[in-house]
């Protein structure tokens, strides 16, 4: 049993607590705002007010916030985590952010003696509830082997992908792959609605053919029923979507499939869709030619 102190009760990080507690783990959680943590506490985990209150004992700092200006608020900043964890912890952050603000973590941490791992995961609010993520770490190979034990109440798979950065790299790799297989679902979708075709029929061959996908799966019936509930907020694929790119560039990396889905992310945000799921940007694909996808 391990005593871990969760900081960010989002839709991912709730449900990543609930399955360290199922797990037998000790849990101080703290949230910037409080309607979540009640949550948390009703599942077994323990309220702490403050940040130095969480991670007081703590042996592991686990925590999944939004983006960049979230962990400079919690960890960055001025009295933020970096300058109070406990020298030889273990700090994880599972959060997508970009590879310069986790390298300024690592830095951070890694100057006050505490040992640090960039852990972001692919799924959604189902595998973070059911306990089946699938984790990209980067980081030192003794703290990898250290995490097994609270990574793998909240994974199907941990990868170790290489040293400090590494994880977030991978992350911004595979949602490259997502926001292209949300985009050409759009497209196939709508494409096929201005062509007669029987949607509920195109979705059935889309699930058994070598091109099939469990995005395609997942939120082709669902833009089907006109669901767009958020598991994925399209305001986070935004950020992803402007992460990639940056990264790519700094690269010296075209990435035209990313730049074609966020600018459909972009119409669906000034659509006023921000706080849908990230598949709302079919419909703007689907709007721009005149299409109704909902069945
Ligand atoms: P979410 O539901 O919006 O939760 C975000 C968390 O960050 C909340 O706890 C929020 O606190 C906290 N936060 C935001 N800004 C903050 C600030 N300035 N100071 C302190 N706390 C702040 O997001 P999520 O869906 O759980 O996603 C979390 C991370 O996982 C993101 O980086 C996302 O890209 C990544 N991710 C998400 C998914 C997914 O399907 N949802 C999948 C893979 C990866 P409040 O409750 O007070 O707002």
């Amino acid at each position: 049993m391990t005593d871990i102190a969760f900081l960010g009760l989002g839709t991912m990080g709730l449900g990543m607590v609930k399955n360290l507690l199922g797990a037998g783990h000790r849990v101080a959680v703290w949230n910037r705002s409080a309607a979540p943590v009640a949550q948390a506490v009703a599942a077994g985990a323990t309220a702490a007010p403050t940040l130095a209150q969480a991670i007081a004992g703590a042996e592991v700092v686990m925590y999944c916030l939004s983006d960049d200006a979230a962990v400079h608020a919690v960890v960055l900043a001025e009295g933020g985590l970096a300058s109070i964890a406990e020298p030889g912890s273990l700090v994880i952050d599972l959060s997508t952010i970009s590879p310069e603000v986790s390298a300024a973590e690592r830095e951070a941490f890694e100057a006050r003696g505490v040992r640090f791992l960039d852990a972001p995961v692919f799924g959604s609010r189902g595998e973070a509830e059911g306990g089946g993520l699938w984790v990209v770490v980067g980081g030192d190979a003794d703290a990898f082997a250290d995490a097994a034990g609270v990574l793998a109440p909240i994974s199907e798979t941990v990868h170790h992908m290489g040293p400090g950065g590494a994880g977030v790299r991978m992350k911004l790799v595979g949602n490259l792959v997502v926001a292209s297989q949300l985009l050409a679902l759009g497209e196939a979708l709508t494409l096929a609605a201005r062509a007669g075709l029987d949607l509920q029929a195109v979705l059935d061959v889309l699930k058994v053919t070598d091109f099939r996908s469990p995005i395609f799966d997942g939120v082709g019936p669902a833009v089907l029923a006109d669901d767009y509930a958020p598991a994925f907020a399209l305001k986070l694929m935004q950020k992803d979507s402007r992460l990639i790119q940056q990264f790519a560039q700094g690269l010296g990396v075209a990435v035209p499939s990313v730049a074609a889905a966020a600018h459909y992310v972009d119409a669906a945000v000034e659509a006023g869709f921000s706080d849908e799921n990230a598949s709302a940007l079919i419909k703007s694909v689907a709007a721009e030619a005149g299409v109704s996808l909902a069945r």
